[in-house]
């Protein structure tokens, strides 16, 4: 009988930095899973730590139920990264409105319809409330190139877009979720969140949306 330990040097997720010890050499454990004192001396050296999951029992090398490690440069180049396109949003967010359409009977008081320069091209709108934009729809624009009739719906995510499927009663299609039959019905997606059964609201049960 032999008994056999392995051993990992945790690294960073990114661009598998190893972990060292105080002399500069890879620091050696026996599972991906750290203890809490080297996340905490990790985490004193700029290292962003997620810990792994103990009730999952993969093995000592499982990178799912290990702790996941970002190390301090690559940490700083994905804050840099997120700050840049923050910034790209916020500028392209203050680009000056060259068109507005007020959905307040739709949507409620404050939501807006905007366009900036290029918008109107790609049929794309901004949804705005008091200013603040919540997301974009646009109409779908196939392989070809050509336009659809039906919208998509994607609201504002962190640093994002989540798409908003369209729910049963405002789809395009019976048997898709993907598009919505309207460009206001795609807003109103947005704006309230309905839900998957709710019906399609009055103001959308008799006549189809008039495009602005
Ligand atoms: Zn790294």
């Amino acid at each position: 009988m032999y008994s056999f330990r392995m051993v990992l040097v945790p690294h960073c997720r990114e661009c598998r930095t190893d972990v060292l010890d105080d002399d500069g050499r890879p620091l050696y454990v026996t599972a991906r899973l750290l203890d809490s004192d080297l996340r905490r001396q990790l985490t004193a050296q700029g290292w962003q730590v997620t810990p792994g999951d103990p009730t999952l029992n993969r093995g000592p090398a499982d990178p799912i139920a290990g702790d996941r490690l970002t190390c301090p440069a690559c940490g700083l180049a994905a804050a840099a990264a997120a700050d840049a396109a923050r910034q790209r949003r916020d500028a392209s967010d203050a680009l000056p409105r060259t068109k507005t359409v007020d959905l307040a009977a739709r949507l409620g008081a404050g939501w807006t319809l905007t366009q900036r320069a290029g918008d109107a091209a790609r049929h794309r709108w901004l949804v705005e409330h008091d200013g603040t934009v919540h997301g974009h729809v646009n109409r779908y624009r196939r392989k070809d190139r050509t336009f659809s009739s039906g919208w998509e719906a994607h609201r504002r995510a962190d640093l994002g877009h989540l798409r908003v499927d369209a729910i049963t009663s405002c789809a395009k299609l019976r048997n898709s979720s993907f598009l919505w039959s309207s460009r206001d019905l795609a807003a109103w997606g947005i704006a309230t969140a309905p839900r998957h059964t709710a019906p399609r609201p009055a103001w959308a049960t008799r006549t189809q949306t008039t495009e602005a």
